[in-house]
């Protein structure tokens, strides 16, 4: 079995997977909202793929904190 000749040290390692992390993923463009995401994935921003809903888009933190004390005050 073929065995590498040398060592590769802690910090070469560590330097190649610094830079694969550097590569940018590839995007696309939402045709709903016009953002970018991820192929083949939901858009997070409206929640559609591929003209359809998926799930419904997280609305600002305040403003579910708000709804969650006026559910709690009924
Ligand atoms: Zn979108």
């Amino acid at each position: 079995m073929a065995l590498p000749t040398q060592k590769r040290s802690k910090s070469r390692k560590k330097v190649k997977q610094y830079k694969n992390r550097l590569k940018s993923k590839i995007l696309s463009i939402c045709p709903q909202c016009k953002k970018p995401l991820l192929s083949h994935h939901a858009c997070p921003n409206c929640g559609k793929y591929s003209n359809r809903e998926i799930f419904q888009p997280r609305a600002d933190k305040k403003k579910r904190k708000e709804e969650i004390k006026k559910a709690k005050e009924k």
